[in-house]
């Protein structure tokens, strides 16, 4: 880690007690990883909230490019029916037609045991499901009670477990719903080490409507790595307030070392009209490695990428560096 990494972890325990978390001796930081994992979950969170069906070619060039940019893990696709999500229809095309690296994690979601069999037909070894922590979320969403969401998440997560298949847990609404407000940082650890009880190797808190700051980041993480080690923890947090890079940062100071984000900014949130989608990929890079952290991502290719599927899209980028960097390079040409 370098000094600017270091130093920032240091500050961190010297700071004054003030508007945030309480203060605490930070059980990972001084020997955490200088590398952070980022999860690419353009393909699928992002553009499963894009309104234009977007072929079945142009998604598996996205993976495969966004893999061959240096990223260790892309969710490429969600077996989830067509019925509620038409934009992930062509799952098995998709999925089964990616040229997969050996040493890069192709993770789909599948909330359902239908979701795992049809995700393991088209050749999955690891899924993702998702559980959220507050009651309205889930009755709107998944038309269950939170109590049953988890058995059901449980059940699912063993009969993946059974067929060999990895599991990743997503935790919704860690920092807000939009049907109740404020969440209980408590409910969020709860529902985080009921998820890794149930045998998911890592548990992303996701920010879904991405109203947190880098205050209630600090408050729930501090619930959360009670019961969940960091090392197990990855955040997910979506732009729509603007805070989701010092979110991030708060994450990192409590050894968090794996980050979710969407190349271009992909995706909007169907609960909050307008909002900006997942952080964009090219600017959690861009901090990161300004920081001295490693990613093993190519930003230059990255850059390259948010470029072409936002064309694609026929939109600008949600990425501020990536929107920069591409301006930079077209001036100097
Ligand atoms: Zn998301």
């Amino acid at each position: 880690m370098n000094r600017f990494a270091s130093s920032m972890l240091r500050s961190t325990t010297t700071r004054s007690a003030a508007l945030t978390a309480p203060m605490r001796q930070y059980s990972t930081p001084a020997t955490a990883s200088n590398f952070v994992k980022i999860v690419e979950v353009g393909p699928r969170d992002g553009l499963q909230n894009e309104k234009q069906l977007i072929p079945a070619p142009v998604k598996i060039e996205l993976i495969e490019r966004l893999a061959n940019a240096g990223l260790p893990v892309v969710e490429a696709t969600s077996f989830v029916s067509p019925k509620w999500v038409p934009q992930m229809g062509d799952n098995h095309e998709v999925f089964s037609k990616i040229q997969k690296k050996p040493n890069v994690g192709y993770p789909v979601l599948a909330p359902n045991i239908r979701g795992v069999d049809n995700a393991l037909a088209a050749g999955a070894s690891e899924v993702a499901m998702f559980t959220a922590v507050t009651e309205s979320f889930n009755r709107k969403n998944t038309n269950c009670s939170t109590e049953e969401a988890i058995d059901r998440m449980e059940e699912v997560t063993k009969a993946a477990l059974d067929k060999g298949l990895k599991v990743r847990g997503y935790v919704s609404c860690v920092l807000g719903c939009p049907y109740e407000g404020v969440v209980s940082p408590i409910a969020v650890a709860q529902m985080a080490k009921r998820m890794y009880d149930a045998g998911c190797y890592e548990i992303s808190l996701g920010d879904t409507i991405g109203v947190g700051t880098a205050g209630s980041m600090g408050l729930m993480l501090e619930e959360v790595v009670k019961v969940v080690p960091a090392e197990a923890l990855a955040v997910h947090c979506h732009d729509t307030y603007g805070q989701a890079l010092a979110n991030i940062l708060k994450a990192l100071e409590y050894g968090i070392r794996v980050v979710d984000s969407s190349v271009a900014g992909l995706g909007g949130c169907p609960y909050a009209p307008g909002a900006k989608g997942n952080v964009a990929t090219e600017d959690v890079v861009y901090m990161l490695h300004g920081m001295g952290f490693d990613t093993g991502v190519s930003l230059k290719s990255l850059v390259e990428i948010g470029a072409w599927i936002s064309e694609k899209l026929g939109r600008e980028t949600n990425s501020r560096a990536g929107a920069a960097l591409k301006l930079r390079r077209e001036s100097r040409l």
